[in-house]
């Protein structure tokens, strides 16, 4: 039973890519998308890296802290939102560091239609999500 519910929260990072590719990307990310590794037991940390795109790979990582019943599926979202946006804008390099979040990048970010509510959920439940 522990594996079937495993394979039901990979489709659904998959539905919810999905879904956004077709609302807010007219299809057009290509990527694939997994959960990070688990870890052993919990304890909190000073901070956690929700997700994480490689350009090399083209694949989207998200952090098992979202994988638990506790997040809301619109926080996942926005965490895949925010990855998928990386394959969109490049990495420049401005003043000799790479930007990873530019102007142009932070004002589509702000399109995500759940993105005050987003923010305010990262808010309120940065405790529990920083411990795992
Ligand atoms: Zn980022």
């Amino acid at each position: 039973m522990v594996a079937a519910s495993r394979v039901d929260r990979l489709c659904d990072l998959r539905a919810i890519f999905d879904d956004l590719n077709v609302r807010y990307f007219g299809n057009k990310i290509d990527a694939a998308i997994t959960w990070g590794q688990r870890t052993g037991r919990p304890r909190r940390r000073n901070s956690i890296k929700m997700g994480s795109y490689s350009v090399e790979d083209r694949l989207i990582r998200i952090h098992r802290s979202l994988d638990r019943a506790f997040v809301p599926r619109f926080f996942v979202a926005w965490i895949v939102f925010h990855e998928m946006l990386h394959q969109v804008h490049d990495i420049r390099v401005k003043n000799g560091r790479r930007e990873f979040h530019s102007k142009a990048f932070l004002a589509d970010e702000a399109c995500f239609e759940l993105y005050d509510q987003a923010k305010v959920w990262e808010r309120s439940h940065l405790d529990a999500l920083l411990t795992y």
